[in-house]
């Protein structure tokens, strides 16, 4: 694997797929990645199925500048000038599936996580929560990358409220899976031991019958990423693998953030602290990016880059071709990172799939 020391943003799950690598990286052979920044997520899209629904409005995606989400509403910013509009609860038929399993609302594995939720307009909520996490906020207040308030206690309740809201309702669906013997193994409480001997027992085709075929997977790209004979690939959607394993490999099993997750990454009572773990909280701005939020995403990337924390960072741009298809990409340039602020709101796998270019 690569040397370049690296930062990704994230979604939760992939932020939780970049720990389990590193984790265990003796069985993944590891990754470049040394700074994790969560986003906050409350679900994520199915490309065909929104296809399927904006036809439904007459809207062809090609006509669709961006998505955005604000004040409970799903929009999409048309081309042309039209906004289309809808309130969050109505985007359940194209809310991806295996997101109504997921509990982690504010990246609990993440150095620092990010989103909109508790602060503002023109600021985001900044919870930091490794050592080095609090060293690069420090570091980017001190040099001016970004100016910090104190979070409000409204804007904390509201924070915690929405957080629990995701983690009851999927708690149920969850439950309701593992009844019917759909397994939602990343839920299940296990010990460190545990994880490591079941892991070792598993390839690609138990991730297919425990993972894929469950529809528990979320397009995170890790396994592709880490298999060291190239046989997984992501084709129409889902990971598929292409050659015979090889017979010590348990990498792909390992890696997959809807494989088993051990009570070290996720403590058991990880579901009662809405927030995670965390050292501190923040309403945060930079007044020199525009972002999605307070641009404060952006601003930690570029004073990562520009203070030869990191040398490369992963960013979620648009394709040329069709501006509304998020591309990954892993980039040492400052300009390639004011250029992509902003939320994407895809299923693409990013971060890994940026890091094997
Ligand atoms: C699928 C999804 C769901 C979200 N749901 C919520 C939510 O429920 N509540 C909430 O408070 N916040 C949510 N967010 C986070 C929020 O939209 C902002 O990303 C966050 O507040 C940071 O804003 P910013 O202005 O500081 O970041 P910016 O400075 O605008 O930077 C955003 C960064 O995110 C990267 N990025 C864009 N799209 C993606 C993507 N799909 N995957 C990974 N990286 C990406 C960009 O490359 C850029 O580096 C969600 C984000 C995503 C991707
Ligand atoms: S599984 Fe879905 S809800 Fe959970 S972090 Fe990933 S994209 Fe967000
Ligand atoms: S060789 Fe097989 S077990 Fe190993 S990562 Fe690749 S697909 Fe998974
Ligand atoms: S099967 Fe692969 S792409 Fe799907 S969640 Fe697991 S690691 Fe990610």
């Amino acid at each position: 694997m690569s040397e370049i020391r690296t930062a990704m943003v994230g979604t939760p799950c992939q932020i939780l797929a970049a720990t389990k690598i590193n984790k265990y990286e003796k069985q993944t052979g590891g990754s470049p990645i040394d700074v994790k920044i969560g986003l906050f997520c409350m679900e994520n899209f199915s490309y065909s199925y929104l296809e399927r629904y904006l036809k439904q409005q007459d809207i062809e995606l090609y006509e669709v500048r961006e998505f955005r989400i604000d004040k409970g509403k799903f929009i999409a910013n048309l081309i042309d000038g039209r906004v289309f509009k809808i309130p969050i609860a109505e985007t359940e038929p194209f809310t991806r599936k295996n997101c109504h399993i997921c509990t982690d609302y504010t990246s609990d594995t993440s150095d620092i996580s990010v989103g909109s939720v508790g602060s503002p307009n023109g600021y985001s909520t900044v919870i930091v929560r490794s050592k080095k996490g609090r060293q690069i906020i420090e570091d980017c207040i001190d040099k001016g990358y970004i100016a910090i308030d104190e979070i409000t206690s409204e804007g904390l309740n509201l924070l915690e409220r929405i957080a629990n809201q995701k983690i009851s309702k999927n708690t149920k669906n969850y439950k309701k899976r593992e009844a019917i013997a759909r397994p939602v193994l990343s839920k299940r409480k296990v010990t460190e031991e545990e994880f490591v001997r079941e892991s070792c027992l598993c390839q690609f085709e138990n991730l297919q019958n425990d993972v894929i075929s469950v529809g528990s997977c979320v397009l995170c790209g890790a396994c592709e990423y880490v298999c060291p004979i190239d046989s997984i690939q992501i084709n129409h959607r889902k990971p598929v693998s292409k050659k015979e394993c090889e017979p010590d490999c348990h990498a792909c099993y390992f890696a997959c953030p809807r494989t088993f997750v051990s009570e070290e990454i996720y403590p058991s009572d990880i579901d009662e602290k809405p927030l995670g773990n965390y050292l501190d909280i923040y309403c945060v701005k930079a007044d020199s990016i525009i972002g999605q939020d307070g641009g404060v995403v952006s601003a930690i990337l570029v004073y990562l880059l520009e203070n030869d924390v990191v040398d490369a960072v992963s960013i979620v741009g648009e394709d040329k071709d069709a501006p509304w298809r998020p591309q990954s990409k892993l980039t040492s340039s400052v300009q390639d990172v004011i250029t992509a602020a902003g939320t994407k709101y895809s299923t693409t796998p990013i971060g890994f799939k940026a890091l094997n270019k």
